[in-house]
């Protein structure tokens, strides 16, 4: 049970950083062995299966600032096999209720599933998977994707899905200009791809080079999924060209065969072979799980591991103080990189895989960016050394805090010299005061020759200005530029300024969700405990770090400084007029209207802090009914739900 538990909160953390943050902190393959050691337990202890298990839910949290999308038939994630035998497993069972069974074998696109709706041939709208019921609307950034039709070659309604993938060489792009401007990189194609589409700003998902491939067909009036692809290609859709249809499962695994020694050779990445029944009438009696399809499964392709030598573990500070072991590696090539230097994430990590310097270690990399040291080669163990957690900050010497709870441990010294490099370069980055021209590089520089040592000297660089044109690498028109994209930065609006301050636990998108409840610094600053904690999304951990940062008083001074620098505080998007009649509460709404629609609703509702959901629960405040209302009405009486109707709906608008 233990161990079920402390699997379900690793994985659910996982998926969080993975879906809704685009931001894995760990390899597939890690995830993946998780996962299936969890799947082995629930199976063992089927009555044990915790409600929030990630083995019954599918993708990740569902951002509020996007509109939701209810998807009018299920979109599922994909059962995994690992080797032959499950393949033939698979096969097996399929023949419990088919004779003759004829498969599809697909690429396993690396990227991220979508899904178009066409009404009369045009595009109408798109959605993320989401939680695979309801998605977000990400329909203005698809309509940048040069290969996604905007019109068909037939005016037909019609729901397609697919997945959006960004090829290896953007990727590569992509990446290479992060780095040239000091901005994080994305980990991997599918990571950079889903962070591209999930944008607010569509001209950021236009500037990415996305490109698509469509391969289902839900509600197809063909016998077979080979007929549905063809038709979808006659639409105007890109379907793969390596899809192949199988006469039997022998034949899939030579395919499989094939594309794991040509998969390399693809101009994007791929992580498996994707196996459907080819017979789509018998997809219902073949049958569901409530998270996958059982009429296909998805072959992934093992991780790539290669071994070398851990020579020595050495240890990095981040922004909030988070230290990481590193391990110091025989260089070793994989995936096409020299690799150096892999994670070790943590102590507890470099402990239960029993890691010794000296030790050969297999190596994984998740995606491009962060390898990291998957196990060790025990046949090989001579002269070993133990692993030894540090106990105080390798830059500052202070004392190193485990919180209770944590795996990590902190330096807390507000002083130290790697934690302020590093939260300079974070408020400088591009989702927060996106201060181009001052890469990591650059910073570390400044820093070091005394330049910059807080937030408000970045603005009074522009004083040094002849000092910065001597050093070597700049000139005029570089400091120039720096200094104008400086002062540009003044003018952001406050989410950016929020986040680029670095609180702890707040995010890009949760700066911006504060911004719109509490719409000036100020204000924040003054904000109380339970008046942050009444936001949905913004927990009691979250609302204890504001008010501890806006209760420090070195804090405030630098706030001060920064305003008197003339910075802008104040948020210049749509504002929230609190109304305690809605703050804080969750509305449902069910039925149409004659005299309003309902994203008009949905406004209102949220501009006064209220909250909109798809579906009624306990935790439901009030259900605004309509004419027609669906099963929603029924379950707020149910549940005993305070219900609006039309007139009461009116009156709140100020309309009778
Ligand atoms: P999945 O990616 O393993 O498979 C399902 C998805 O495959 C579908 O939703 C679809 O989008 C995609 N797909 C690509 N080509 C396809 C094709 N030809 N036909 C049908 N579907 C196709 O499942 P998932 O639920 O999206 O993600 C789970 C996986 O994501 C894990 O196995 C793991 O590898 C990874 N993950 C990693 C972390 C991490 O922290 N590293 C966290 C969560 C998930």
């Amino acid at each position: 049970m233990e161990r079920m538990e402390e699997l379900v909160k690793l994985l659910n953390k996982y998926n969080y950083e993975y879906y809704t943050l685009d931001s894995p902190s760990v390899s597939d393959a890690e995830y993946d062995r998780l996962m299936q050691e969890l799947i082995v337990l629930e199976k063992k202890y089927p009555d044990k299966i915790m409600p929030d298990s990630p083995t019954q839910k599918i993708g990740g949290e569902i951002i509020s600032e996007f509109d939701k999308v209810v998807h009018n038939v299920g979109m599922f994630s994909l059962g995994n096999v690992f080797n032959e035998d499950e393949i033939l497993d698979f096969d097996k069972k399929i023949k419990k209720n088919l004779h003759n069974v004829e498969y599809v074998a697909e690429l396993k696109i690396d990227g991220m599933g979508v899904s178009l709706e066409y009404k009369n041939g045009v595009l109408y709208q798109a959605a993320t998977r989401g939680d695979g019921t309801v998605g977000e609307d990400i329909t203005h950034n698809v309509k940048t994707i040069k290969s996604i039709p905007l019109k068909l070659s037939e005016n037909v309604d019609i729901v397609v899905r697919g997945e959006i993938y960004m090829s290896k060489k953007s990727f590569e792009e992509l990446n290479a200009s992060r780095k040239e401007n000091g901005l994080p990189l994305f980990q991997n194609p599918r990571n950079a791809a889903a962070g591209s589409v999930r944008q607010l700003d569509s001209s950021i998902t236009a500037s990415r080079k996305l490109d698509s491939f469509l391969y289902h067909y839900p509600l197809t009036p063909f016998k077979t999924h080979y007929e549905s692809l063809e038709y979808m290609k006659k639409l105007g859709f890109k379907v793969n060209p390596n899809i192949k249809l199988c006469k039997n499962i022998y034949e899939v695994i030579d395919y499989i065969k094939k594309w794991t020694e040509l998969r390399d050779t693809l101009p994007y990445e791929i992580d498996g072979v994707v196996i459907k029944v080819n017979d789509v009438t018998k997809y219902d009696e073949i049958g569901y799980t409530a998270k996958v399809p059982k009429w296909a499964t998805a072959y992934k392709f093992p991780a790539q591991l290669v071994l070398t030598k851990l020579k020595d573990i050495i240890f990095t500070v981040g922004r909030t103080g988070m230290i990481t072991p590193n391990a110091v590696l025989e260089p070793v090539k994989i995936m096409g990189s020299t690799v150096s230097r892999a994670t070790l994430h943590n102590e507890d990590y470099v402990v239960n895989k029993n890691i010794k310097i000296n030790d050969y270690v297999y190596i994984t990399k998740a995606g491009d960016v962060i390898p990291e040291v998957v196990s060790v080669e025990l046949s090989r163990r001579e002269n070993v050394k133990d692993f030894v957690m540090i106990k105080k900050c390798p830059i500052c010497g202070e004392t190193l805090v485990k919180p209770d709870g944590f795996v990590d441990s902190y330096c807390l010294n507000d002083k130290c010299p790697a934690r302020n490099i590093e939260k300079l370069i974070h408020f400088v980055s591009r989702d927060a005061m996106n201060i181009d021209g001052l890469g990591e590089r650059i910073i570390e520089d400044f820093y070091n020759y005394g330049y910059i040592k807080t937030f408000s000297d970045i603005y009074k660089l522009k004083d040094k200005k002849e000092e910065l044109i001597e050093l070597e690498g700049f000139g005029n028109k570089s400091v120039n530029n720096i200094l104008e994209n400086i002062e540009n930065s003044k003018n952001n609006s406050m989410e950016r300024f929020l986040f680029a301050l670095g609180i702890n636990g707040i995010g890009a998108k949760k700066a911006k969700l504060i911004s719109k409840q509490f719409p000036s610094i100020e204000e924040l600053s003054s904000a109380s405990f339970e008046k942050l904690n009444d936001i949905k999304d913004i927990g009691p951990i979250l609302s204890r770090s504001i008010v501890d940062y806006f209760s420090n008083d070195d804090n405030l001074a630098e706030i001060a400084r920064l305003k008197e620098l003339g910075l802008n505080f104040k948020y210049n998007g749509k504002k929230i007029e609190i109304d305690e009649e809605y703050s804080g509460k969750r509305f449902v709404i069910t039925g149409s209207f004659d005299f309003i629609n309902r994203n008009e609703i949905k406004d209102f509702i949220e501009h006064k802090g209220g909250y909109t959901s798809e579906s009624v629960s306990k935790k439901t405040d009030v259900v605004i009914v309509g004419k027609d209302p669906g099963k929603k009405y029924e379950d707020a009486v149910k549940l005993n739900i305070l219900i609006w109707d039309e007139n009461v709906l009116k009156s709140k608008l100020g309309l009778m």
